[in-house]
């Protein structure tokens, strides 16, 4: 019973950002300016939300991304 309260309470996060691959350039800026380490790199070095959960909607991201290629899923 406490167990089923504990999973009803837990809820998965979506990506909290999006990042639409065929604007990105891969400067790489979301990642050196993330607050939060949010991004990793893919093997072709376009970003990707790796830690979802600790983004703050801080909006540093999509802000300085000079293609317009991130936006939040939460705003
Ligand atoms: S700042 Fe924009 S263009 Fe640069 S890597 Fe991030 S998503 Fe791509
Ligand atoms: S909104 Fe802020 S914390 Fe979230 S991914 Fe963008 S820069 Fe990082």
């Amino acid at each position: 019973m406490v167990e089923e309260a504990k999973k009803k309470k837990w809820k998965k996060r979506n990506d909290p950002v999006v990042i639409y691959r065929k604007w990105c350039k891969t400067c790489n800026i979301c990642i050196e300016m993330c607050p939060k380490n949010v991004f990793d790199t893919d093997p072709d070095g376009y970003p990707i939300v790796a830690r979802g959960m600790d983004c703050t909607q801080c909006s540093i991201c999509w802000l300085h991304c000079p293609e317009f290629a991130i936006t939040s899923n939460e705003k």
